[in-house]
């Protein structure tokens, strides 16, 4: 029989009813409690690393969770990750990055509803979660939510409310769950499970507004390493009366600030050759765009990237890399 580690790190799943709204209140055995059918098809043993609001998660805990699972990663044959949905994108990209290629599966899940509630989506989740996480056809690291297998830099929360909050952005599911019944219709690629132990986190997103200052990027350049823009349609920089983007990013370029073009729209990706207020940007400088990549995604990459790179050439030729089928 597998033995499954289920990690929990809070969010709606495992939330209660307090004064002051939902709140992380259960332990990792009072949630595994919830679903005792699993125990018919594996071992399960539990850890709380975290009971948090996953809008209070942060990039040293991503790493930290894949530390431990690089620490225990003999011990077990799958991990499942509890974790809330509102930040789970980013979480899932992250540890994408962070544990490469692993043959044993990594799944984050959550739920919209409490598990304790009646008329909760959290038994489904974890359940069809754990029995993912044991299933000898599942590898690498995925999200589990509302029946869906999708690909972790391919995830992104698009509902606030409904039992299918997540969607595969530009990118088909990975399979589907029903009951026990795990279906298939990417190929899963696993090979010798890499671990990465860094990452910076001085990232910033940026997105565009009609009208809107550059002088955004002054702050912006004395602060972080990366800036990912989210500009509009394929992508490319306002030019208004002066050329003050373009200032700008030269400022940034200058103080060896990366910076990143994606697009704020949901799907198809950039292409900043298209037009000419993107392709006077992408000629004249090595600015790297996220083409079909998740915003979520790009964060991710970008944090792994910085410090595997030490110049500009470097981390273009880094992010754009596939690692899996982060792009495309
Ligand atoms: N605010 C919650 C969280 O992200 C939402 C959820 O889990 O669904 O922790």
């Amino acid at each position: 029989m597998k033995h499954i580690l289920l990690i929990t790190t809070g969010g709606t799943i495992a939330s209660a009813d307090s004064e002051n709204g939902l709140a992380p209140a259960l332990t990792s055995e009072q949630l595994l409690r919830h679903v005792p059918e699993v125990s018919r098809l594996c071992r399960v043993s539990t850890v709380g690393l975290y009971n948090l609001d996953s809008t209070n998660m942060r990039p040293e805990y991503w790493l930290e969770i894949a530390r431990y699972i690089r620490k225990v990663y003999n011990d077990y044959d799958g991990f499942v990750i509890t974790h809330g949905t509102d930040t789970m994108a980013y979480a899932a990209a992250m540890l994408y990055y962070l544990i490469q290629d692993s043959k044993k599966p990594i799944v984050l899940t959550g739920a919209q509803i409490p598990i304790e509630k009646r008329d909760t989506d959290a038994r489904e989740n974890l359940t069809d979660a754990v029995m993912y996480a044991a299933d000898d056809g599942a590898c690498g690291v995925h999200i589990i939510f509302g029946d869906k297998i999708i690909a972790a830099t391919r995830a992104r929360k698009t509902r606030t409310k409904s039992f299918n909050a997540f969607s595969s952005i530009d990118y088909p599911e990975i399979g589907f769950i029903r009951g026990e019944v795990k279906y298939y219709i990417r190929e899963r690629v696993c090979g010798e499970v890499k671990f990465f132990d860094e990452i910076d986190s001085s990232v910033i997103v940026v997105k565009l507004i009609p009208g809107m200052s550059a002088e955004i990027f002054d702050f912006i350049a004395d602060k972080y390493h990366a800036v990912i823009i989210e500009s509009f349609g394929v992508g490319g920089l306002p030019y208004y009366d002066n050329d003050e983007f373009v200032q700008k990013i030269e400022k940034l370029i200058n103080k060896g600030v990366r910076i990143i073009m994606t697009t704020q729209v949901p799907h198809e990706g950039s292409d900043m050759g298209v037009y000419q207020v993107g392709l006077r940007i992408k000629q004249k400088y090595e600015i790297p765009e996220a083409y079909d990549m998740t915003t979520e995604a790009v964060v991710a990459k970008v944090m792994w990237a910085l410090p595997r790179s030490k110049s500009a050439g470097e981390f273009a030729k880094l992010f754009y890399t596939p690692v899996g089928n982060d792009i495309i």
